[in-house]
């Protein structure tokens, strides 16, 4: 079995792997070296600098597992991988410890002006006064984004007699206060409340920019701001003029919009501290990634169950066959229950119909809940630990069979979200998902692209109202329907569209009479 290492990976990863076969290093091959290499490798092992796009795949005419020395898999194409049969390994929480203790040591850099002090000494200056800093103690710090980090974070600030804030609006105020921290339901709010504000979320659509003009203005003279999660999540501009006129105190980023940053003016400002993206930069993240992964790829090879599969081509495909469409349509479900509840989910029920009853639906169910946290976590949520992660979540799962035909063989899901409630009904037809009712709405609709979902009555004109709008800004409808129980009641608009509807759009749509809610979906 050949094993092609092709990023630099921990050398107690690669004697894992020489028990399992012929290991080849080989860290700066070209393109077309690759493509050579790779039509003989079995497994593959990366870390980000290796693009594993599906030209690669499928050269890899003999490759059976891909392993992602790390958390992201933003580097392989994952459904190039499963469709040919290739599991995709990663290792998720190799970093979360080294991480955490980066930003503690920036936010303590940052509060004691360490990095311009040590600079000043060795320009040869000796300016104590200029230096004075600020204790953490009895400060209150804000969390934002209560995952794998921001839970380390918590436990080390905590040490530091800090008030601990946290702004997640997926998690129960339960699980928060679990952590001994006080869970606030809005980002403004935390912004006003903090001292610190440390950063631990993923970068999407949602938190792009979350901290922008508006964010600083709310925050406290002198405020203290740590990013070590992704670059995007500040607006940069924003942040250098709050730090230029010294609203905020210091920032300290580990990351970037633009990595590395060219011509960017933050590096110009002396109260703004940095560091080249060092977050899993560690002796130990680095060893725990390689060995993690290479402990996963023996599981594997061994026939074990592996804990941190991406995909799941390694099911035998007697057992995926019947049910894989409908892992495939419940993981679409659970996506799309929770960009529309976009809150801390407390309850999810999936009731079966039909045939499927009959099946064994484990796998189902965990594909459910897999679309239910992907939105909200970062690559490291999977078949087998989806229903851990929801639990530590806090959210209660509950299925339930039926025999009723009414809807063929369908999946029903309802769940609820801060008091809100939301049901979908799927089902497969021709091989696609397809949602069936919605709010307990008959539609025909095939889930893709961006969907628009309005809540609305049943009035004369209102598909015009909402149609103009997009319109004007140019957003292309490829497909509508209307659900409704009797004329002139509540009813539900599911409009696919070509593109994405931005914010201000939305808010137009929101605001036409008769329109009770709006929601955008991204599939
Ligand atoms: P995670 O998936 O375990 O946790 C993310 C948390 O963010 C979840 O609790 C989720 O509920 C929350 N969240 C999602 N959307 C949110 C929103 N709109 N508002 C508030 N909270 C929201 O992720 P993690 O492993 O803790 O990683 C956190 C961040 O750290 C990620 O951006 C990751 O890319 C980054 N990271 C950076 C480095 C580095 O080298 N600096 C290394 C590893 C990870």
């Amino acid at each position: 079995m050949k094993i092609l290492i092709t990023d630099p990976i921990h050398e107690e990863a690669i004697k894992i792997l020489k028990e399992l076969g012929d290991v080849v290093v080989a860290t700066d091959l070209s393109r077309e070296e690759l493509l050579k290499e790779i039509e003989d490798t079995d497994i593959l092992v990366v870390r980000s600098g290796t693009k594993v796009d599906r030209e690669l795949i499928e050269r890899g005419k003999r490759l059976k597992i891909i392993g992602r020395a790390g958390v992201g898999v933003d580097n392989i194409d994952v459904e190039a991988a499963t469709e040919r049969g290739i599991i995709v390994v990663n290792a998720p929480d190799a970093s979360s410890i080294s991480v955490a203790e980066l930003t503690i040591g920036l936010m303590l850099a940052a509060a004691r002006n360490i990095v311009q002090a040590n600079n000043s000494v060795k320009r040869g200056e000796w300016n104590r006064k200029k230096f004075k800093g600020i204790e953490l103690y009895g400060k209150t710090l804000g969390v934002v984004g209560l995952g794998r980090i921001g839970q380390q974070v918590v436990k080390r600030a905590k040490a530091f007699g800090m008030n601990i804030i946290a702004y997640d609006p997926y998690v129960s105020k339960e699980f928060a206060e679990s952590l001994g921290v006080k869970l606030v339901d809005d980002l403004n709010k935390l912004c006003e409340l903090s001292d610190v504000i440390t950063l631990h979320v993923p970068l999407t659509p949602k938190t792009k920019n979350m901290i922008g003009e508006e964010q600083i203005k709310r925050m406290k003279e002198g405020a203290i701001i740590v990013n070590c999660a992704r670059g995007g999540l500040i607006d940069e501009k924003a942040l250098y003029e709050a730090l230029k006129n010294k609203k905020i105190r210091a920032a300290a980023l580990d990351v970037f919009e633009e990595e590395p940053p060219k011509n960017n003016p933050l590096l110009e400002l002396e109260n703004l501290i940095c560091t080249p993206h060092l977050g899993a930069s560690t002796e130990e993240a680095q060893r725990a990634a390689g060995t993690i992964v290479a402990e996963q790829i023996k599981k594997i090879v061994n026939g074990e169950l592996a804990e941190n599969i991406v995909n799941m081509p390694n099911l035998p495909a007697e057992v995926l066959g019947k049910i894989k469409p409908y892992m495939v349509l419940a993981e679409l479900l659970g996506n799309i229950v929770m960009q529309v509840l976009d809150g801390s989910v407390k309850r999810v029920e999936v009731i079966y119909y039909g045939n499927l009853s009959k099946e064994n639906t484990d796998l189902i169910n965990r594909a459910l809940l897999k679309g239910l946290l992907s939105p909200i976590l970062l690559a490291g949520v999977n078949l087998v630990n989806a229903p851990i992660l929801a639990k530590n979540r806090g959210i209660e799962f509950i299925e339930s069979k039926s025999t009723d035909t009414r809807y063929g063989n369908a999946i029903k899901v309802v769940a609820e979200a801060n008091g809100k409630s939301f049901s979908l009904v799927g089902s497969i037809s021709n091989n696609k998902p397809i949602i069936l009712e919605i709010e307990g709405y008959e539609v025909n609709f095939i889930p893709e692209s961006v969907v628009l979902i309005i809540r609305h009555i049943d009035k004369p004109g209102m598909i015009g109202k909402v149609g103009t709008i997009l319109g004007e800004y140019g957003i292309n409808i490829a497909e509508m329907q209307v659900g409704r129980k009797e004329p002139g009641g509540d009813s539900v608009m599911l409009i696919k569209l070509d593109h994405n509807v931005p914010e201000e759009v939305l808010k137009k749509i929101k605001e036409i009479e008769n329109i009770k809610d709006a929601v955008v979906v991204k599939l």
